[in-house]
């Protein structure tokens, strides 16, 4: 049931308000402003009806603060209030309010407002999603990465955990394709692209597809030797997919995967984690390919199966 969050002053109001739409919502009341903020950040709610005029924030004041902030942009609120006049409406619908109405209501018309933008966020979350993943294989596409990176970057500085960025390459793809047909391909790169992310499941970690046939996982909290371990039981997993190459490049189907550990240091940036990475992947193809080749903190470097 999809939750509503009431921000209104007055008890009388907001329990007429809750009597409408309890039916169908679940429904919260909330009777300061402040206090509606906390709660509209810690919950995923629907829609939030906002009241204008309130003793401790004003409506407007609150619908700017919730527009400011990432956990509460995407959620509509539609304005309450006792002020009829025009420039009350045009101030709030301008604030990016979704709608306004004004008291006293026709519970009809409250609750096919909240059903209509109910549905509109439900279509926008979905959509956003969508944006997100990659077509072909469903993991996290290049647009997701970008904004995942960075994130995770911030994430491993501010605790002070180790941060591990590793590349994956299928091996002689061209050649695959060029014997198998580019659809075939594609449903190699989905393969691949699943047996991955299957191992990639903590809420730490991260993996999509980069482009291409490469992708890019980025593991938070590992020690270099755990993740390398770990990349290597990855790259066993594709091969032993068995799935048929071209007999002159191998038997079956192979990665290489080229990855970092460090402990993210002052004046050290995400780019040149990566660029260590893409620089341990060209090394597992120069050496032979279907192979991990993993840098700790820049001191050792490793090269295995
Ligand atoms: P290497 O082992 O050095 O990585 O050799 P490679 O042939 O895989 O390397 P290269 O980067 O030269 O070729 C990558 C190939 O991947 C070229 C392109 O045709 C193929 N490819 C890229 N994206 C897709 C895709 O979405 N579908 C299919 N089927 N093939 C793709
Ligand atoms: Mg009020
Ligand atoms: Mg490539
Ligand atoms: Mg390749």
């Amino acid at each position: 049931m999809d939750k509503i969050l009431i921000i209104e002053d007055s008890l009388a109001q907001a329990e007429y308000l809750k009597s409408i739409l309890c039916k169908d919502y679940d429904v919260t009341i909330c009777l300061k402003g402040e206090e509606g903020f906390r709660k509209a950040k810690g919950e995923a709610y629907s829609l939030i009806f906002l009241d204008i005029i309130m003793p401790d924030v004003d409506g407007f004041t609150l619908l700017k603060k919730f527009q400011e902030t990432i956990l509460t942009k995407y959620t509509p609120v539609i304005l309450v209030s006792g002020l009829a006049d025009v420039q009350h409406e045009e101030k709030g619908l301008t604030l990016g309010a979704v709608d306004y109405i004004t008291k006293p209501f026709s519970p009809v018309i409250v609750r096919a407002r909240a059903n209509i933008h109910i549905k509109l966020h439900h279509y926008q979350i979905q959509f956003m999603q969508q944006a997100m993943i990659d077509q072909l294989t469903g993991v996290a596409n290049r647009r997701r990465y970008e904004d995942e990176s960075i994130l995770k970057w911030r994430e491993a500085t501010r605790l002070g955990l180790t941060f591990s960025v590793c590349m994956f390459d299928i091996d002689k793809f061209k050649v695959y394709n060029d014997t198998f047909g580019h659809p075939a391909g594609d449903k190699v790169i989905a393969s691949v692209a699943k047996t991955a992310s299957s191992f990639l499941q903590r809420s730490t970690d991260f993996f999509g597809r980069y482009g291409g046939e490469e992708f890019v996982a980025i593991l938070i909290g590992n020690d270099a030797r755990s993740a390398f371990e770990f990349l290597k039981t990855i790259r066993q997993a594709v091969e032993d997919l068995h799935i048929p190459h071209d007999p002159s490049v191998s038997p079956w189907v192979t990665i290489s995967i080229g990855g970092v550990t460090l402990l993210p240091k002052d004046g050290d940036t995400y780019d040149d984690y990566l660029k260590i990475a893409d620089n341990m992947l060209y090394r597992a193809k120069h050496n032979g390919r279907n192979m991990v080749v993993w840098s700790d903190s820049g001191r050792e470097e490793w090269q295995e199966r």
